[in-house]
């Protein structure tokens, strides 16, 4: 037997919110690549708070397109987010 254990490698690592905030802008966009996204959509089905981010994104992009001002509840929303993750290195987690 091996005294090492450590043997469990994926090559699917979850993304952590940071990573997810990254990418999030690219990925609302479509301008990121098909597995990256697929892995940015995993994380927004478990984690309410980047879901939450993506919301505000889709609502800055929808209003954007159609030339409508973005609700201010949104941006004060993303602004939130934003600090939030500078002060914080991990949101808090909803289990
Ligand atoms: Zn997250």
């Amino acid at each position: 037997m091996t005294a090492r254990g450590t043997g469990r490698r994926r090559d699917r690592r979850p993304l952590d919110c940071a990573q997810v905030a990254g990418a999030l802008q690219g990925f609302v966009d479509g301008e990121i690549r098909p597995r990256l996204a697929a892995r940015v959509a995993e994380h927004l089905g478990c984690c309410a708070w980047c879901g939450f981010e993506a919301d505000a994104y889709r609502e800055i992009k929808r209003a954007l397109a159609h030339h409508e001002p973005v609700d201010r509840a949104v941006l004060a929303r993303v602004r939130a987010f934003a600090e939030s993750l500078l002060n914080e290195e991990a949101p808090p987690r909803g289990g």
